[in-house]
């Protein structure tokens, strides 16, 4: 029988309220891996009762204790390492070997949250006025939720937990109903470690529990990740409600190609930017913009590169682009394909047609289109697969201009030999990660990360300082002596 997974509260495995479930896939096999829960709010009411009640010793466990706890999950997770890749590429499908970077990118966010007692210091001024002195403090803010996207089932929870509960907060996070299994494995190790019961807590679900989330007096903050809509959905309910609210969306990221270029190294960025994890990244590369007399040879290179990709199981070796998450997902990746013929752009190679898209498994081969144009919709939407849109122009300001008319403003990439390209670039693109002769500009745990206009509702962003400031509230203290 398949297996049903159960919600993590107060350090046990806790059976949902709702009998509904729904099936957790591997999208390289179309297996069915387990049922996932469709939790109630009154799971969640139970998970955050459970997180209110350890915060009240976990905030005032001492920081360099708190810290230590998360110095031993570190070493848990490089014990673990691979498997836990292999539950990344199981239920997620990308390549074993992005899987492990991926893994790799989250342990690195336990590091920095194991700074926590250089994180959460605070400040003083001996003398604002003749004898008097001001102070600032760090606390925690409560208990903290997280609801994570399918494409980064590791890393991404480790943008939110890791920090928040470094800084002495207590989590609930809703995984992604489509790879929740990754989550229950972090969760059981973080006890192993020595985490105190109800610290850390995961409800399985998907819109109940989200809005059982945004709703509830007693969480307040929200961190989530995942497309637009349901991103600005989440920062307003969750505003309305009185939580500080980061909520990372959607994206369509522009890569410009100068004739200057190193093409090898160019192209090699660009296959690997648009056609790894199958294109579910938030930092694909969705379209290139070839500048000038680069256009053509750039365009035979990305075609002959992508001929070349292997498409298979992301557990086997030498695979290069697994499946898409879901048949849904391929279903509507391929109406895109068909959307971008009937718009005019042209098809120079057709991911329909590679074997592994007519088998088992949610396949779609690497698709390319090139002269597409602003206002198709091909360019403006988030297609999320491995489709890329080639566009011309002749400039960098109109490269720029293009990529500044999307509404999303996630990341860019330039591919140029030349400084002051670069720094026209720097000044004038609108974009939270930029990347220069590299293809992902990947978050990295130490700065801050997020995108910009419709790919980011909120202040403070995720990682680095400024999730410790999104994990924190400052007290101010003034005294006369
Ligand atoms: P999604 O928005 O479908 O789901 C994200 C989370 O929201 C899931 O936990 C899901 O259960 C929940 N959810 C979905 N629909 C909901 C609804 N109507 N009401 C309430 N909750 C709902 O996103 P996804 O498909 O899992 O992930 C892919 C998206 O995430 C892409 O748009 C990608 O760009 C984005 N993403 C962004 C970043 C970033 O840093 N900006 C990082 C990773 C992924």
């Amino acid at each position: 029988m398949t297996q049903v997974l159960k919600n993590w509260i107060g350090g046990a495995w806790i059976p949902s309220a709702s009998s509904a479930t729904e099936n957790v896939y591997n999208p390289a096999t179309e297996e069915i891996l387990a049922l996932v829960p469709l939790s109630t709010k009154e799971d969640v009411d139970l998970a955050v009762q459970t997180a209110k009640e350890a915060f009240k010793a976990w905030s005032r466990t001492p920081v360099p204790r708190r810290s230590r706890v998360l110095f031993k999950y570190q070493q848990l997770l490089v014990d673990h390492w691979e498997e836990l890749a292999r539950l990344v590429t199981l239920e997620n499908g990308k390549s074993y070997s992005e899987a492990y970077g991926e893994v790799q990118r989250g342990i690195e966010c336990v590091e920095f949250a194991a700074g926590a007692p250089t994180l959460m210091m605070g400040k003083q001024l001996p003398d604002i006025a003749s004898n008097l002195e001001s102070g600032m403090y760090r606390y925690p803010v409560g208990v903290v939720a997280g609801i994570t996207p399918f494409n980064f089932p590791m890393m991404v929870a480790c943008w939110m937990f890791p920090l928040a509960i470094a800084c002495g907060n207590t989590f609930v996070m809703k995984p992604s109903e489509r790879t929740p299994l990754l989550a229950n494995r972090l969760a059981e190790l973080f006890q192993e470690a020595g985490l105190p019961e109800g610290v850390f807590n995961i409800v399985h679900g998907a819109h109940d529990v989200v809005n059982g989330i945004l709703e509830h007096k007693d969480i307040s903050a929200v961190s989530f990740v995942g497309s637009q809509p349901v991103a600005e959905y989440v920062y307003k309910t969750a505003s309305n409600h009185g939580k500080r609210v980061q909520a990372l969306a959607g994206a369509k990221n522009h890569s410009i190609v100068m004739p200057d270029a190193d093409l090898d190294l160019t192209v090699k960025e660009i296959i690997n930017a648009a056609f790894g994890s199958a294109g579910e990244r938030c930092m694909a590369c969705a379209v290139v913009v070839a500048v000038g007399e680069v256009g053509d040879i750039l365009v035979s290179k990305l075609v002959e590169a992508a001929n070349r990709i292997t498409i298979g199981n992301g557990m086997e070796d030498g695979i290069f682009l697994g499946p898409v998450i879901r048949g849904s997902h391929k279903e509507r990746t391929l109406k895109y394909i068909d959307i971008g013929e009937k718009e005019g752009a042209l098809l120079l190679r057709d991911g329909r047609n590679d074997a592994a898209a007519e088998g088992t498994g949610y396949f779609v081969g690497p698709t390319i289109f090139d002269s597409v144009q602003c206002g198709m919709k091909i360019w403006e939407d988030e297609i999320f697969a491995p489709v890329l849109s080639i566009a011309r122009v002749d400039t960098l300001e109109e490269a720029v201009e293009l990529a500044n008319r999307s509404e999303f403003a996630n990341g860019a990439c330039l591919f140029t030999q030349n400084g002051s390209h670069v720094r026209q670039f720097r000044e004038t693109i609108d974009a939270g990660m930029l990347g220069v002769n590299l293809g992902v500009p990947a978050p990295m745990a130490f700065f801050p990360f997020s995108g910009w206009k419709k790919s980011f509702y909120g202040d403070l962003h995720a990682n680095g300082t400024d999730g410790v400031e999104f994990y924190t509230r400052k007290k101010m203290i003034t005294s006369r002596w």
